[in-house]
C-alpha cells in the first residue's frame, strides 16, 4: 500500500505514521527526519538546508525530490511506503505522480490528520524542537496553509483523501486511521 500522510506540523503525524508503519510493515519516510539526520551527520545538503528548517520555511523542491527518488527505488519500498511530510507542494505532488507513473505505481490513500489550531500550537510548543519557537511555528503554519493545503485539494480531486480527526488519545486516533486504511484494503 502506498500512503501519503498529511496534516499541519504538530498534528501528530510522526507518532501515528510510526504505528502504521509497524502495523502494515511498510517503510516510513519522513523527509523532515532525513533532513535533520543529514544535518546531525554533517552532510553537505544537511547543512545547506538547516537554515530553511530553522526559519520554518520549506526546503527547495529539488532537494526534497532528490531524497525521494533515491528512496523510492530501494528494495524495501517495492511493496509500499508511507510518506510523512512529503509532498508539501503541488510541484512535489505532481513529480511524485510522475515518478510513480514511470514505475506503473500510484498512491492508494492520502490520510489528512486535522486538529484545532489552539491544540496544534500547544502541542508544538511542548515538543521543544529548535524549530518549535513561537515565531517559527507561525511561519510553518503559514507555509502549510499557502503551499501544502493545495496538495490536499490536488489529491481530493483524485478521490484519494480520507480526513481523520487528530484529537483524542493516540489509540483512538490510530483506530480511525485503521478504518480508513482497511477501506482501501490493499
Ligand atoms: P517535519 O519534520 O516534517 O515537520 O519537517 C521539518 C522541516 O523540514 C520543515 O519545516 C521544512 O523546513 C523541511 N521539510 C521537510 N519535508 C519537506 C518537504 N517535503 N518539502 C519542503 N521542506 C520540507
Amino acid at each position: 500500500m502506498r500512503i501519503v500522510f498529511m496534516g499541519p506540523p504538530g498534528a501528530g503525524k510522526g507518532t501515528q505514521a510510526t504505528r502504521l508503519r509497524d502495523d502494515l510493515s511498510i517503510p516510513h519516510l519522513s523527509t523532515g527526519e532525513v533532513l535533520r539526520e543529514a544535518c546531525r551527520a554533517g552532510a553537505k545538503f544537511g547543512c545547506q538546508t538547516s537554515a530553511y528548517i530553522e526559519a520554518g520555511e520549506l526546503v527547495p523542491d529539488e532537494t526534497i525530490l532528490d531524497i525521494v527518488v533515491e528512496r523510492l527505488d530501494q528494495t524495501d519500498c517495492q511493496t509500499g511506503f508511507l510518506f510523512d511530510g512529503f509532498p508539501r507542494t503541488v510541484v512535489q505532488a505532481k513529480e511524485l505522480d510522475r515518478l510513480l507513473g514511470e514505475r506503473n505505481l500510484a498512491i492508494d490513500l492520502v490520510l489528512e490528520l486535522v486538529i484545532e489550531i489552539d491544540e496544534l500550537i500547544l502541542r508544538l510548543s511542548l515538543r521543544g524542537r529548535s524549530d518549535d519557537t513561537e515565531e517559527v511555528i507561525q511561519e510553518r503554519l503559514q507555509q502549510y496553509d499557502v503551499l501544502t493545503r493545495p496538495v490536499i485539494d490536488y489529491y481530493r480531486e483524485r478521490n484519494l483523501v480520507e480526513t481523520i480527526c487528530g484529537e483524542g488519545t493516540p489509540d483512538e486516533i490510530f483506530a480511525r486511521i485503521k478504518v480508513a486504511v482497511d477501506k482501501v484494503g490493499k
